[in-house]
């Protein structure tokens, strides 16, 4: 019994320590309980910190392939299907999308942020940095500043981009122009959007945009917990 409490006293000292120099040690959750009504982002002011876009808006289509077992890894490894991202990431997002919604589309989601546990899980599963990035440096999807998106129409159908999302191979480059004038100018018009609202892209990947500067937060690893 003493050495349960000793262990205890020791958990917390060094919890304690480690928050004196922002190494977190407590462990927060993501909660995946819906607020009964849509949140101002506007009014939340931790920039960095990490909330539920589904609490913002109802104008984003969610498809988060990981979620599910449909994707490359072909298997689900994510507890839920939730896109958590950081505030300074939504607000932007939103505005992309409002954007979107102005000429008669929105974006459809695949992936948000990714806990680093799970990073390493998929490493765990495919080991090879052509397709997942190595949890020892982290991406920025681990940091809260990535997404990977495409486009839907009014009607709901997915705007054409060529390749299906996750597709290794040069086709789903933006470099690669040998698509149809109608593939190009799909791609294109989801770049000029989402590079106006301060997000860049990623050559070897149409569906993927990071938040400008959001390569210099934080890998985080927070737990998400999944409504029943
Ligand atoms: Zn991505």
């Amino acid at each position: 019994m003493k050495k349960v409490i000793l262990l205890f006293l020791i958990t917390l000292l060094v919890c304690f320590a480690s928050s004196l120099t922002l190494v977190s040690c407590k462990s927060t959750y993501l909660d995946s309980k819906k607020s009964p009504a849509l949140l101002d982002i506007a009014k939340e002011n931790d920039s960095n910190a990490f909330v539920n876009l589904r609490n913002y808006s109802n104008d984003f289509v969610f498809d988060m392939k990981y979620a599910t077992a449909d994707n490359f890894l072909k298997e689900k490894v994510y507890p839920c299907d939730e896109c958590f991202l950081r505030v300074k990431t939504v607000k932007a997002l939103l505005e992309a999308n409002k954007s979107f919604l102005t000429k008669g589309y929105r974006i459809k989601l695949y992936d948000c942020y990714r806990p680093k546990a799970i990073q390493k899980k998929m490493w765990k599963i495919v080991p090879d940095a052509n397709f997942v990035a190595n949890p020892k440096k982290g991406s920025i999807h681990n940091r809260g500043g990535a997404v990977d998106i495409s486009l839907v129409d009014s009607l709901g159908a997915e705007v054409n981009m060529g390749t299906k999302f996750d597709f290794f191979g040069e086709e789903a480059s933006h470099n690669y122009q040998n698509l149809s004038e109608e593939i190009l100018a799909n791609r294109k018009f989801l770049k000029e959007i989402m590079l106006q609202h301060n997000f860049k892209s990623f050559d070897s990947e149409w569906w993927h945009y990071n938040l400008n500067g959001s390569n210099k937060d934080e890998v985080s690893n927070q737990k998400w917990h999944c409504a029943d």
